[in-house]
């Protein structure tokens, strides 16, 4: 198996070679590594090849490994589902949420952040009916969270993120994508983030408007049990 160095600067091949190829501007679209259930040590060879953003989807696990590389330059996104009483230390640690589906957790993260003085940046993120895991909101539910969630002075609304089913063909998978791109369309003057693409369909998420893809197993193989 190829290492870490390796496939990151394959996978970075691939999101230049498909921003060219779609005709999206060059370096518009920019890779989160997802390392939930990964060891220190390949977030740590990834951020020795020169990757600066992880996600985390599980708030201790994710801790630990904030704590760990305290002295090291990184942007942490928190990309898991939010409970209430978990806000804390989420604004606390994190520099971007890409998973607000409901006011109140945008309510808290927002007092929180007020303390500390720092903008946060977030993302909504938009349910795709039929879907699986019943995560986000609505298309129809979305306006009104956008303009709530707009008017808090420590949030900084960037966009739109989402996680449709999986499916094997690219013309499925850019399907797959259009209530997500329909949502950032409502705001594309004041978006500048669409947050999709995992490790099986980052290629028709470029294809259709992705400037975050974030890329798992693509990167650090198999997640630990
Ligand atoms: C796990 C996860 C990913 C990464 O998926 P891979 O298939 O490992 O690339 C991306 N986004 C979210 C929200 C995830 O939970």
């Amino acid at each position: 198996m190829r290492s870490i160095p390796n496939r990151l600067q394959a996978i970075l091949k691939n999101i230049r070679e498909s921003e060219q190829h779609f005709n999206r501007p060059k370096n518009s679209v920019k890779l989160l590594a997802v390392s939930k259930k990964q060891s220190v040590d390949s977030i740590k060879q990834a951020y020795e090849s020169g990757q600066h953003a992880f996600g985390e989807n599980y708030l201790q696990e994710a801790m630990d490994k904030i704590h760990y590389f305290s002295e090291e330059e990184i942007s942490w996104h928190f990309i898991g589902k939010i409970q209430s009483n978990k806000t804390l230390a989420i604004a606390e640690n994190f520099d971007w949420v890409h998973t607000i589906e409901r006011g109140k957790i945008a309510f808290r993260l927002n007092e929180h952040r007020a303390k500390m003085k720092k903008v946060l940046n977030v993302l909504i993120q938009v349910n795709i009916s039929g879907e699986e895991s019943k995560s986000g909101v609505s298309l129809e539910a979305f306006p009104k969270l956008v303009a709530y969630v707009k008017a808090f002075r420590w949030l900084k609304l960037r966009g739109v993120m989402g996680m449709p089913a999986q499916y094997n063909s690219f013309e499925l998978q850019c399907e797959s994508f259009a209530p997500l791109t329909k949502a950032m369309n409502l705001h594309r003057h004041k978006f500048d983030s669409l947050s999709i693409g995992t490790s099986q369909d980052y290629k028709a998420a470029i294809a259709v408007g992705s400037t975050m893809v974030r890329i798992g197993e693509g990167l650090f193989g198999p997640r630990q049990k």
